[in-house]
């Protein structure tokens, strides 16, 4: 794929993400060779009905995984969503612009580690347990956690939960850095990917900076008010995540020229 440098574009029409190469970045498997690593630890990262996690709203035993619009249809169409039934999906999207929106579709999986698509898996999952995070170019600039918990126990005690991390091997980790690589060759994906880090970012400034108190309570009591807190917006104004919206855009389309974001 060529990318298209914003002084080349004169004419040329949007991007569209029909056009991202899901046949390549399904045929690999496994971006991170961590082996039967869920033999030790119960599959952890495919359940939240862990001691420490009291939930209210996010139940016991199930995960939301995010996909973004391009990854939704192309896993709908295939018929390999985690779960396709009406009430497992919704969709949280922002306006940016009159005529832009992003967009996120949150899909339920409470398969526990037993994938009905192995091969298909949602690439928040085929990506754990790192999430890599890319420049606007579509190179991977650096490797951070890989998922929206791990990133709220780490800030509160600097624990890592996954004992593939834990026992982490530099190679492992550099092998999975070159295999991310060709999930950065369209803007949709590298859009969403910056956007994901930058709302975790969101996420650990607001509840360092105005909830810090809930940092120091026992880890379960923690979990309780941080889920509250997360699941209502706090932590994410929506004013907030339009801004990054916008200017993540700016910054990826100036690479790569205007493409679609739904
Ligand atoms: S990636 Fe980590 S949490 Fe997930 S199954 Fe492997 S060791 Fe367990
Ligand atoms: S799709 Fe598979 S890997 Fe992903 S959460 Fe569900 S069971 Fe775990």
């Amino acid at each position: 794929l060529t990318r298209v440098h914003s002084s080349d574009k004169v004419g040329l029409m949007a991007r569209t993400h029909g056009d991202i190469d899901w046949e390549r970045i399904h045929g690999l498997s496994n971006y991170v060779e961590t082996g039967d690593c869920w033999r030790e630890c119960g599959s952890y990262c495919c359940k939240t009905n862990h001691a420490e996690f009291s939930f209210r709203f996010i139940r016991a035993g199930q995960v939301l995984l995010p996909l973004c619009p391009a990854e939704y249809d192309y896993l709908k169409a295939q018929g390999r969503l985690p779960d396709d039934s009406p009430q497992a999906v919704s969709r949280l999207a922002v306006e940016l612009e009159p005529d832009r929106s992003a967009a996120v579709y949150m899909v339920r999986c409470d398969r526990g580690g037993l994938c009905d698509h192995p091969d298909f898996r949602p690439l928040i999952c085929k990506i754990y347990p790192y999430y890599p995070y890319p420049s606007p170019e579509g190179d991977v600039e650096e490797l951070v956690l890989g998922s929206v918990f791990d990133v709220a126990r780490w800030a509160k005690d600097g624990h890592l939960a996954c004992p593939a991390l834990q026992n982490e091997e530099e190679a492992v980790r550099g092998k999975a850095k070159q295999n991310y690589a060709r999930l950065f060759e369209h803007p949709h994906l590298i859009f969403y990917f910056r956007m994901g880090w930058g709302v975790m970012q969101l996420m650990l400034e607001h509840l360092r900076a105005e909830h810090s108190d809930i940092l120091e309570l026992p880890l379960t009591d923690y979990f309780k008010k941080w889920e509250v807190l997360y699941m209502t917006g706090k932590l994410t104004p929506a004013p907030e995540v339009v801004q990054l919206g916008r200017k993540e855009y700016e910054k990826v389309s100036r690479v790569w020229g205007d493409f679609d974001l739904e």
